[in-house]
């Protein structure tokens, strides 16, 4: 079993009460916990690095890093980081949102965030980061018609490859919102995985277009955080 974490932003959060404020990690927390990872000899790897262990063709100390909706903070305040440390971590980005906002999340009344920009994207891209897609546009794709939802994550994969000059293989439903019909798209539209909103850890039998992961929140303290991320040893020694 492999933890996928899943994390939003690295920054200073939003004013207390602002809703979702628990999605975004401290900078210095975040560098805690990859720091400890590393200490305990774990390798934090993107999707692309990381299948084979889910997979089951290779073992290993692994955790996968992943981070949603392509934040500004993110190639802040992670990369520098991660790339310290000689880790490697997905972004799923929205590719129509390229220095923009989370635009989709103002009607929950979401604080503002900015997105990277082209240049930014390219750059965590240059430094052995993983340039997944989060669709066009961030909609909940169940709720769209399949001809609509099927561009949505096609179109996606063409025009970030076309603009990061990268191959995208790795994608995440937004919202988490997916069916077995959207996953054959997902499949078809040529990416080799996808992870979902759902909490768990990743099993080798797992269907790769619908791999769980484990929610970092700014709330996560260290001993929660190697707990997630340790679940595997913990569960080979309950077997034992
Ligand atoms: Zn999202």
């Amino acid at each position: 079993m492999i933890p996928i974490l899943m994390y939003h932003q690295i920054g200073q959060p939003a004013p207390k009460g602002a809703p979702y404020r628990g999605l975004t990690v401290h900078p210095r927390d975040f560098r805690r916990q990859m720091t400890w990872l590393r200490r305990l000899g774990y390798t934090g790897l993107s999707m692309r690095d990381l299948l084979p262990y889910v997979r089951g063709e290779r073992q290993g100390k692994v955790v996968g890093i992943t981070f949603d909706d392509g934040y500004r903070n993110v190639h802040d305040n992670a990369l520098p980081v991660l790339a310290g440390l000689g880790f490697t971590a997905t972004n799923y980005f929205v590719a129509h949102q390229l220095d923009g906002t989370n635009i989709w999340d103002r009607e929950k009344g979401i604080a503002s965030s900015d997105l990277m920009s082209l240049e930014e994207m390219r750059e965590w891209a240059a430094a052995g980061m993983e340039v997944g897609s989060h669709t066009l546009d961030h909609p909940f794709l169940p709720k769209l018609s399949p001809d609509i939802a099927a561009f949505q994550i096609k179109q996606s994969r063409l025009e970030l490859e076309e603009l990061a000059q990268v191959e995208v293989t790795a994608f995440c439903y937004p919202y988490g919102g997916e069916s077995p019909q959207i996953r054959d798209m997902v499949r078809a539209a040529g990416y080799t995985n996808a992870t979902t909103t759902e909490r768990g850890l990743a099993r080798i039998d797992d269907d790769l277009f619908g791999l769980p992961r484990a929610t970092v929140a700014r709330s996560t303290n260290i001993l929660r955080f190697l707990q997630k991320c340790m679940t595997r040893l913990e569960d080979r020694r309950r077997k034992a």
